[in-house]
């Protein structure tokens, strides 16, 4: 009986004890290892996954805002250094360069021997630039001094003498213009227009400026 006692309180502390023991156990070591591997779970995978998804969304979107900046300012810079780089050249070509390339040809026929008497018409290189000159075959003529007249044709000795048909000296181009007795009438009408701005006799430069 002494040792059935015994051995039912034995078991039943033990029972007991064990029942703690593993409910402790349970408690304690199982809840703290679920926890652990929640947490641990839960911890991987927002570093992970959300971090990367986060990080892939922040990736997408500067590239995107990047791609536009670049977008921008290439196209900003472009715009700029165009319209700069054009703007400036063309002005410089046509302010400096032409300016010299006026002044070069000036100096070049300002030397030259030749063509006397379109010199006598256009002495000024930049000032005939300004005139709009319909060139007909007869102006041209006229202002190389390769006008028909008799002084011309004798010169190259295709007439015999170069006397104009009035008479009176040679025909020259200033002769038909301002002497010849047989243009007088061509002439009033010529000196009409002319002297509503200038005085005659009028330059041949400035002739063929207004006139
Ligand atoms: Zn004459």
């Amino acid at each position: 009986m002494h040792t059935y006692i015994n051995t039912y309180i034995i078991h039943t502390y033990i029972h007991t004890y064990k029942h703690t023991f593993i409910h402790t156990y349970i408690h304690i070591h199982v809840h703290i290892y679920i926890h652990t591997c929640i947490h641990t779970y839960i911890q991987a995978y927002i570093h992970t996954y959300i971090h990367a998804h986060i990080q892939a969304y922040i990736h997408t979107y500067i590239n995107t805002y990047m791609h536009y900046i670049h977008t921008y300012i290439h196209t900003y810079i472009h715009t700029y250094i165009h319209t700069y780089i054009h703007t400036y050249i063309h002005t410089y070509k046509h302010t400096y360069l032409e300016e010299e390339s006026v002044k070069e040809w000036q100096r070049k026929w300002t030397q030259t021997n030749k063509g006397r008497t379109t010199k006598e018409y256009f002495p000024d290189v930049s000032e005939r630039l300004k005139i709009k000159l319909q060139l007909t075959q007869n102006i041209t003529a006229a202002v190389s001094g390769h006008g028909k007249t008799r002084d011309y044709l004798h010169r190259f000795k295709i007439i015999e003498e170069p006397t104009c048909s009035c008479g009176e000296g040679v025909q020259t181009t200033d002769h038909t213009i301002y002497e010849c007795k047989r243009l007088i009438k061509e002439r009033d009408r010529l000196k009409r227009t002319v002297t509503q701005t200038n005085r005659w006799p009028i330059t041949k430069k400035d002739l063929i400026r207004r006139h």
